[in-house]
């Protein structure tokens, strides 16, 4: 017999009913998580620079019982923001998930101010906006908010990354502070820390890498040596933590930092 008030894990994990934003759900991370998040019966607004890739991804999830809706969206221009949160004001997510990032190598004598701002503005002041939008729109019914960071944040370990990590440091403090004020008022909001997963993203840096900055692979090979796990993880690994930190099975967790890596950060 089952007790009363205890839910099955069936139950725990599902998605059902529920609605998830997610942002760069066009490639690597964001599509395994909307993929994951469908499957548990979450109906998905997909946000991506990139139209086409979105609308193959909603050609492939609409078979199942889930709405998918597709919305282009330069994440580092704040009015395309303001102008997506007006066309969706009515019927706001239960689930926010910022995802979206870019990760440039430079040289630091060669970072300049557009390449500063851009990094910030996509990487960590598109994540403040959606955060507030969220929080504003849902009010007081609450919700989830899982916001992707980076191992670079606590542990820089490649070179050129001077932008990009101060600003998933950022990710990881605005999660928490925005945890402490609002996990009272229903919403639970947690960051996920990935490392050394094999996306489009990464493989194309990686190319570019190859082309350009041969110092950098060095890096590519001491990273894998000091790995604990030894291989590089996939998107899936990631979403699989994304839909704990969405459903049920993390009820009681807010404010978290949880490190997906291979044990990186660990070594
Ligand atoms: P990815 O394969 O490059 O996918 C990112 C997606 O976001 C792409 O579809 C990209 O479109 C889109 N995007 C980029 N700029 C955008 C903008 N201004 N507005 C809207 N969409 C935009 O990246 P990923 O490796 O899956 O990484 C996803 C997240 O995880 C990032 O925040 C990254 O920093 C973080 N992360 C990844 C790793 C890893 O090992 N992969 C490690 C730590 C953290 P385009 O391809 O058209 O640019």
């Amino acid at each position: 017999m089952v007790k009363a008030g205890y839910s099955t894990l069936k139950e725990l994990i599902s998605l059902d009913g529920k609605v998830s934003l997610v942002t760069g759900s066009g490639s690597g991370i964001g599509k395994a998580i909307a993929e994951r998040f469908a499957e548990a019966g979450s109906s998905l607004m997909l946000i991506d620079i990139d139209k086409e890739k979105i609308d193959r991804l909603a050609d492939t999830l609409k078979g199942g019982n889930v709405d998918v809706s597709t919305y282009k969206v330069d994440l580092s221009d704040k009015k395309a923001i303001d102008n997506l949160w007006e066309e969706i004001s009515a019927n706001p997510p239960d689930i926010l998930v910022n995802n979206a990032g870019i990760y440039p190598f430079k040289k630091l004598e060669d970072v300049d101010e557009a390449f500063l701002d851009r990094v910030f503005d996509i990487n960590l002041k598109s994540v403040f906006w959606m955060c507030q939008k969220m929080i504003m729109a849902r009010n007081n019914r609450g919700g989830i908010i899982i916001n992707i960071s980076s191992i670079e944040a606590i542990l820089p370990f490649k070179n050129g990354l001077y932008s990009y990590g101060p600003s998933k440091w950022g990710v990881l403090s605005l999660t928490r502070s925005l945890a402490k004020d609002f996990s009272n008022k229903a919403f639970r909001i947690n960051a996920i820390l990935p490392g050394g997963i094999n996306t489009p993203g990464t493989r194309n840096a990686a190319k570019g890498v190859l082309k350009l900055q041969l110092g950098l692979i060095k890096d590519g090979v001491e990273f894998l040596s000091r790995l604990p796990m030894r291989r590089l993880g996939s998107p899936d690994e990631v979403a699989r933590i994304a839909l704990v930190l969405a459903s049920d099975l993390s009820s009681y967790v807010t404010g978290a930092a949880i490190p997906v890596d291979g044990g990186f950060l660990s070594a």
